[in-house]
């Protein structure tokens, strides 16, 4: 068996070595460990290996999770799943991140709790760039003018885009959704009015993220990769 810090060590290896033949900096990318569904020995086991960033796709089980973990100096917890407004406040709570906003209806709660408790929260809006229906995220087309729409929201402090690439052993389709990604992001930078920096791109997961990385990738998100595969959702 191999231990989750040895995982660790030859992902943040495989980082690097991308960041490497994409004339990158290794420091640029950011290493996500996906842990949902994992339970708090593995969490810790994680934390031990010095993974710091943790994502979570559920509200209820990430809030369980951060509160047992909440004495962990430097331990950050990323929403990466689709989150409900009448969970915003819980979530809020916990998360530093939200890599997830789809909707203008999502950013006016957020922005409106985030105002009431005096501070901001990093978000990335996410984008269906497989036009896949079961996934959620805009359609690449809708992300121009959502962006304008964000300008009311002053606490939400827009880092980048996020996306699912279709899951398909054919590695040119898996591109063609980070390329979508990459074009949409130098839309956005010439896209005077649209608040934000655009700067971080999340995407790429266990099956994807050295070629995430070649495409210019900043926060790479991988689960199985690091713990195995996951126990089933009952
Ligand atoms: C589960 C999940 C991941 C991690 O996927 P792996 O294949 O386990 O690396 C990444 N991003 C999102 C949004 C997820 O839901």
């Amino acid at each position: 068996m191999t231990s989750v810090a040895e995982r660790a060590a030859q992902v943040r290896e495989r980082i690097d070595a991308a960041c490497r033949a994409a004339d990158r900096d290794p420091g640029s990318v950011r290493l996500m460990a996906v842990t949902k569904t994992h339970g708090l020995d593995v969490l810790e086991e994680a934390y031990g290996a010095g993974l710091r960033l943790f994502g979570e796709n559920r509200v209820p089980e990430a809030a369980e999770k951060a509160e047992q973990l909440a004495d962990r100096p430097g331990l950050a917890w990323a929403l990466i799943g689709h989150l409900q407004t009448n969970k915003v406040a819980r979530a809020l709570r916990f998360t530093t991140e939200l890599h997830t906003l789809d909707s203008l209806k999502l950013a006016e709660a957020l922005d409106r709790r985030l105002q009431e408790q005096g501070r901001g929260l990093d978000v990335f809006v996410q984008v269906n760039t497989s036009g896949e229906e079961a996934k959620t995220g805009l359609a690449p087309d809708a992300v121009e003018a959502f962006a304008l729409d964000l300008r009311p929201f002053s606490a939400l402090r827009v880092r980048g885009l996020m996306t699912l690439a279709v899951y398909s052993d054919d590695e040119a389709a898996v591109a063609a959704c980070f390329t979508r990604l990459t074009d949409l992001q130098q839309r956005l930078r010439q896209l005077d009015a649209a608040p934000g920096s655009w700067d971080e791109l999340s995407m790429g997961m266990s099956g994807d993220f050295e070629l995430a990385i070649a495409h210019g990738a900043t926060t790479v998100r991988v689960g199985q990769t690091l713990f195995g595969a996951r126990p089933p959702v009952t």
